[in-house]
């Protein structure tokens, strides 16, 4: 597999270049050279088996030409996915795909554990690696856990200082070692811009090999389609197979992997479901794209003003935004209804989910109401309701016990470096870590 930028102007890179740089040397985000359909018995095949199998048989498909040996592959992805993903039914019409339960209960899991070792196994010789991540909460945690201790690596996470969850903080504060982290005084936003900065950056290039780990990796946004695919298979035998997803997003690597499991021959319509950070949904309904910053909701994983991977979605769907609006519904939800959602599930249902996932629920409930009566829903849960018991507890007013993992992680010390919103200050930072 080669691959190309969203910018359109380099010529077809291989993978390992394209895991290195993480952006594109024009700007662009890296995609596919080409996405051939996977096979038809794949589908017939698929019923009941397994997720690594699945997955093993995808990323074949997908990389098998790629600088990476087929057995090599197999195990990346055995290790990868380490953990089940089971689809988890609600009603007649609606099920969970419960992605959190890897080692730090969200589903960023799948692609920092994937790309850790994607690219340990295309690094060259004794090179090391910088891998620089900015967080809204849960990138952070998944690929400092992802790349903790992996040979030639080191990672810095930039988080926006005060506006993550406690537990989120220890998962990448707590490691040291090779994983530094960096509280910003900014957004979310503000460590993005750093983040690319750095990558723009000659000084820095010239002195260190920077690599990124945000969802503009393709390495991570890859395995997010495996996912995709197992829960179909996870579908009873007789259900209709054409599924409708909904994707709680931000910055839309999730709904982007989908759209790529489409290309592969996924039967499947998607629901863009945000906070009021609703970017997306407004462009779905008025044609018009307009970024802005960032407002602060419940669902803080979410809160992005100018999600990164529409480049790829519009990469995807060139000019034809009805392509686009056939493939994809958008919907926002508030935090209220975020709330009386959680409340309601729990209450109805007996199942806690956290802000994000309601979030989902909420906007397939109501998208699925003007869909044939056979459509299944099916909504990605990205998190673990403990790790945002801040915003569940009051919601269902009573506690909600911490997995131990989680529990022994918020009694070790945080440790971070502040770091002003400023590019020259985390060049310095960079260039003296050794
Ligand atoms: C990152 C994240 C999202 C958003 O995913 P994108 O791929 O950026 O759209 C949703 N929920 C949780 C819990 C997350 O951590």
């Amino acid at each position: 597999m080669r691959l190309l930028s969203t910018s359109g102007e380099i010529s077809p890179a291989p993978l390992s270049e394209a895991l290195r740089r993480g952006l594109a040397p024009d700007g662009g985000l890296y995609m596919p050279e080409h996405m051939e359909p996977l096979p038809a018995d794949f589908f017939t095949r698929l019923p009941g088996r397994g997720l690594v199998e699945t997955a093993t048989e995808v990323a074949q498909h997908l990389l098998g030409d790629a600088d990476i040996g087929e057995r090599e592959l197999a195990d990346i992805v055995a290790e990868t996915l380490s953990f089940e993903i089971p689809l988890v039914r609600q009603s007649d019409r609606i099920s969970v795909l419960e992605l959190f339960h890897g080692p730090t209960l969200a589903f960023k899991d799948v692609g920092a554990r994937f790309l850790a070792r994607l690219l340990e196994h295309t690094r060259t010789g004794d090179q090391l690696l910088t891998v620089l991540v900015a967080t809204s909460g849960d990138t952070g945690g998944a690929v400092a856990q992802a790349f903790h201790g992996v040979p030639g690596t080191r990672v810095a996470v930039l988080y926006p200082k005060g506006k993550v969850t406690p537990v989120q903080e220890r998962q990448f504060t707590t490691l040291g070692g090779n994983i530094r982290a960096y509280a910003v005084a900014g957004t979310f936003d503000d460590c993005q811009r750093l983040v690319k900065g750095a990558f723009a950056d000659s000084t820095l290039n010239d002195r260190m090999t920077l690599s990124s780990a945000n969802s503009i990796s393709i390495g991570r946004l890859l395995p997010q389609m495996f996912y995709y695919f197992h829960a179909v298979a996870q579908l009873e035998p007789d259900a209709d197979r054409t599924v409708l997803f909904c994707t709680p997003s931000g910055n839309f690597g999730n709904l982007t992997a989908g759209l790529m499991a489409k290309h592969l021959g996924l039967e499947s319509r998607f629901i863009a479901a945000t906070n009021v950070n609703d970017v997306v949904p407004e462009y779905l309904d008025s044609g018009i794209y307009q970024p802005r910053p960032s407002r602060r909701t419940l669902s803080n994983a979410m809160d992005v003003g100018d999600p990164s991977n529409m480049a790829r979605i519009r990469h995807l769907y060139g000019d034809d935004l009805d392509g686009l609006r056939r493939d994809v519904t958008g919907f926002r939800v508030n935090d209220q209804t975020t709330q009386a959602t959680i409340r309601r599930i729990h209450a109805d249902l007996g199942y806690l989910c956290d802000p994000h996932t309601a979030v989902g629920i909420h906007a397939l409930e109501h998208v699925l109401t003007t869909q044939p009566a056979t459509t299944q829903g099916i909504v990605l849960s990205t998190a673990h309701p403990a790790k945002f018991r801040e915003v569940v507890e009051p919601v269902i007013g009573r506690d909600v016990p911490l997995p131990r993992r989680l529990a022994a992680r918020l009694e070790e010390p945080v440790q971070s470096i502040d770091l002003a919103n400023d590019p020259d200050e985390l060049k310095r930072q960079l260039l003296d870590w050794d």
